[in-house]
């Protein structure tokens, strides 16, 4: 186990005591009831799936039962959802600020390269967005020794699992009306999560907005489920796509400034001192979001960058990508700074340095393949935020739903597809 603070059992529910025959009726239960509401995904063991509609479906990962969370912390960082919509809308508009932020990165990175590209064309075309729309999921995790929420990072693109995260909460909600007695807990206090109805109101609503009924010949908006990681371009067709999708009049979700603003390097930058001032103007917005920022350092940071070397498993590198596992953790962490020193070229400017953040850990009921599994593991909330603006007037700006995946403490990483998290839901404390 990674964790520095040994195993914390704070849950409202004791797992240890709970009676292994109801353990076994809660779990047939809850896959009958998987199967039954759609939580499933597709079963890479059967070879059609994925291929033939139907055919391969296995549930999801989960939760047997939602994990303990503050309501305190849950209000904060539902509260920064529009703060976050809004700050990425202003940072997507300042594209001097994206391109020279990334300027350095650019020159090792040739994923970003590419992107940056396109964003340049379109600062050359002076082409201007009217309709902007976000569906964007910042995640953090609640720092157990300074019981701080502080954010992992922003997904503008692609922000997985709001169709799932739904039934997740219900399914928790399901098994606390049925069980919720037996276990000392209240089905009320898993709060609703209607992510992804809130996202598809808002990418109908864009559709209205762009006004032009003539479907089947003009595409009015156009949502990314990919394109954010270097094997979604696997030819140039790819990149011709993006940027012909860029240089159309389409709402984009996200749009290429907005990907951009995603990037970790900008997140980073944001955390520097009077950033965020240039962006924000309400002084109660800027200092709540800067109270949920980590610990975020450039490479060329040498202080930082030796602390990382004398203390790395207090660090994380961070890469410009998306998607889960491409951080470098611990031990990799040293190897790889003293390595890029040594070399002495520009790769530094690829990475991030991020300070670790340790959560709490709780003994959690692991359902996959149909088996549970009882470990010790942390957890990771992403409030969804969708936003939608026509020039000057903001149509929609709120936070919509949320989503709580769990791992395994000793993973570094482990991303719900990768098969070391799970979805799972909140009980608020
Ligand atoms: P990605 O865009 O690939 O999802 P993230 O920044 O979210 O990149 O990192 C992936 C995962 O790594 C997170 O879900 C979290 O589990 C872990 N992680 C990232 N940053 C930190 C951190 N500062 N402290 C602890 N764990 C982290
Ligand atoms: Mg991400
Ligand atoms: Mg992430």
């Amino acid at each position: 186990m990674e964790t520095r603070q040994g195993i914390a059992t704070k849950e409202a529910l004791d797992l240890q005591s709970v009676d292994q025959d109801l353990v076994q009726k809660m779990v047939y239960d809850a896959l009958v009831w998987s199967s039954l509401h759609g939580l499933v995904v597709g079963d890479r063991s059967v070879q059609r799936s994925g291929k033939v509609p139907g055919v391969g479906l296995v549930h999801a990962p989960f939760a047997l039962l939602p994990v303990s969370f503050p309501e305190s912390h849950f209000r904060e960082a539902c509260e920064l959802a529009p703060i976050f919509n809004e700050l990425v809308d202003r940072v997507s508009l300042d594209g001097k600020f994206l391109q020279e932020s990334l300027s350095r990165t650019k020159k090792v990175d040739p994923f970003t390269s590419r992107l940056l590209d396109i964003h340049s064309k379109m600062l050359e075309l002076n082409k201007k967005e009217d309709i902007r729309l976000g569906l964007h999921r910042s995640d953090y995790m609640l720092d157990e020794q300074t019981k701080s929420l502080l954010q992992i990072e922003v997904n503008t693109i692609s922000s997985s699992f709001s169709g799932l995260s739904c039934l997740v909460s219900e399914l928790h909600r399901s098994l606390l009306i049925h069980y919720g007695e037996r276990l000392g807990l209240d089905s009320k206090k898993v709060p609703g999560n209607s992510a992804v109805i809130q996202f598809a109101e808002a990418m109908a609503k864009a559709w209205t907005e762009y006004n032009n009924a003539r479907g089947g010949q003009v595409i009015a908006v156009v949502y990314f489920r990919a394109g954010y990681a270097p094997t979604d371009y696997p030819s140039e067709s790819e990149w011709r796509a993006r940027l012909l999708m860029e240089q159309s009049s389409a709402v984009k979700c996200p749009s290429i400034s907005y990907h951009l603003a995603g990037t970790k390097k900008i997140q980073q930058e944001l955390a520097k001192p009077n950033v965020l001032e240039r962006f924000l103007d309400n002084k109660e917005d800027i200092a709540k979001v800067r109270k949920c920022f980590a610990g975020l350092w450039s490479l060329d940071d040498s202080e930082n960058v030796s602390k990382a070397i004398e203390n790395p498993e207090l660090y994380v590198m961070k890469p410009q990508r998306e998607g889960g596992g491409n951080n470098i953790y611990g031990e990799d962490v040293k190897e790889t700074l003293l390595r890029l020193k040594k070399d002495g070229t520009d790769e530094d400017a690829a990475y991030i340095l991020m300070q670790r953040i340790f959560p709490s850990v709780s003994l959690t009921f692991l359902m996959r393949d149909g088996i549970c599994h009882k470990d010790h593991a942390i957890s990771e909330l992403g409030i969804y935020g969708a936003y939608l603006r026509i020039k000057e007037k903001v149509i929609m700006n709120e936070q919509s739903g949320y989503l709580m995946r769990t791992k395994v403490a000793s993973s570094n990483e482990g991303g719900v597809a990768a098969g070391f998290a799970v979805l799972d839901s909140l009980y608020l404390t």
